[in-house]
């Protein structure tokens, strides 16, 4: 099995609803964002993935949440915007605009920093 990953960074502002501490007043992170890639075979080229492609895509999507507060934004502004649920969020986003490739490789997680020592993943 191989793996490729990129990582990416945004900053954005969030409040937990019907969390009892710290996390459910206004406050903002500086997230860190690992896409992680996984395939059985390579292609012609010896890739993986075209990391070209999937940077570009990340960014587009990464761009979307960079200095914004989350939960005015869609799905957030029905479900908590917690590091775990960004995961899912920028999986369901990302993994629709990647291309199909030969070799069948595909997100294997994706994990969302919130601070150095606190992170989530999330694996379809
Ligand atoms: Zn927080």
């Amino acid at each position: 099995m191989y793996e490729v990953s990129v990582d990416e960074t945004f900053s954005a502002g969030h409040a937990l609803r019907g969390y009892k501490g710290k996390c459910e007043n206004v406050h903002g992170h500086n997230y860190k964002v690992r896409v992680t890639l996984a395939g059985k075979e390579l292609d012609s080229v010896g890739l993986l993935y075209d990391f070209v492609h999937l940077k570009q895509v990340i960014q587009v999507v990464i761009g979307s949440l960079d200095h914004r507060f989350l939960n005015d934004f869609a799905p957030f502004d029905s479900i908590n915007p917690s590091a775990e649920n960004i995961a899912r969020y920028i999986y369901d986003e990302t993994s629709k605009q990647m291309k199909q490739t030969e070799n069948g490789a595909g997100i294997s997680s994706i994990t969302v920093w919130e601070t150095d020592v606190t992170a989530a993943t999330y694996r379809p």
